[in-house]
């Protein structure tokens, strides 16, 4: 983990889940918390050795491996923590997490896992996309859905600190399928993204980039040859989700020995089925109680 200045108010923990931070003269807020205690505890050391405070914390989206240090922090400091609405529901309950990655059914015991689920945390101010001032820190955030459902990047002092709105080229290289959740909205934001006018940027996963309307354009391919390999492969005569989630894994050689981490693939396989469906590309429907997809005839 390395903490890398990005101006003279913006830094950030390089690391496997990048933990942002900016100071303002007394305060210092954080920027997602990492995935457990242990990495909390190296920011707090960082910080502490850098006589930096910390005061604040933001985090984007309610996926553990972003906030699943929050509970430590709040235990060690006096935080003002703040999120976005619909996400901080799953911070304040993290068990909805893999509550609905198991859609809806009491999830089996090892799916409480730290990959899935973190540890509760207090959230005292719930916000929106658009501009705030909290406690003399001013900034703004911005609505980039597809990922997580009320995901918000935020746009500090020039840098954006963009959450998983989208990944580095590696992340994309090493998981093939994104996780997403909607295809449609996932290709909005990152079309957003590529409006945004700022001085650089620090993806959930990656490296800060000054110019990222590259790996920005990248992840955009990536979505649409995935949809289009989707849209290839299915027929008129329709084909079963399960089906097509164990056909799409295979193709792109996924592999899933567990049951968490095929949930996650299965969520992202449905994503692009609900792209194709919303470009009207494909339809879905019930047969012998089988959930089904078919072309759509031209
Ligand atoms: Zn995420």
């Amino acid at each position: 983990m390395k903490f890398t200045t990005l101006n003279e108010t913006c830094y950030y923990f390089d690391a496997v889940v990048n933990i942002g931070y900016v100071h303002r003269g007394d305060n210092g807020m954080l920027i997602d918390a990492g995935i457990d205690d242990s990495i909390m505890r190296k920011v707090l050391k960082e910080l502490k050795s850098n006589d930096l405070p910390v005061t604040h914390l933001f985090i984007t989206h309610g996926h553990a491996d972003h906030y699943g240090g929050a509970h430590f922090l709040q235990k060690r400091h006096d935080i003002t923590t703040i999120a976005p609405k619909f996400e901080a529901a799953i911070l304040q309950n993290p068990t909805l997490e893999p509550l609905y990655l198991f859609q809806g059914n009491d999830p089996l015991p090892e799916l409480h896992n730290k990959f899935l689920e973190g540890k509760a945390i207090q959230i005292d101010q719930e916000i929106e996309a658009g501009t705030h001032e909290i406690d003399g820190i001013s900034f703004a955030t911005h609505l980039l859905p597809g990922h997580s459902y009320h995901q918000l990047a935020m746009e500090i002092d020039g840098i954006l600190f963009a959450g998983d709105s989208y990944f580095s080229e590696e992340q994309l290289d090493k998981h093939k399928i994104p996780y997403i959740t909607d295809a449609d909205l996932t290709l909005e934001s990152l079309r957003q993204l590529e409006d945004i006018m700022c001085d650089g940027a620090v993806p959930g996963h990656g490296v800060f980039e000054k110019d990222f309307t590259q790996t920005v354009k990248k992840n955009i391919d990536c979505h649409e040859s995935l949809l289009d390999w989707l849209e290839d492969y299915i027929t008129e005569a329709g084909i079963s989700h399960e089906t097509i989630v164990s056909d799409m894994c295979e193709h792109f050689e996924v592999k899933n020995s567990q049951l968490s981490s095929w949930l996650l693939y299965r969520t992202a396989v449905t994503a692009y089925l609900v792209g194709l469906i919303k470009r009207g590309k494909i339809d879905h429907y019930i047969e012998k109680n089988t959930w089904k997809f078919r072309k759509v005839q031209s």
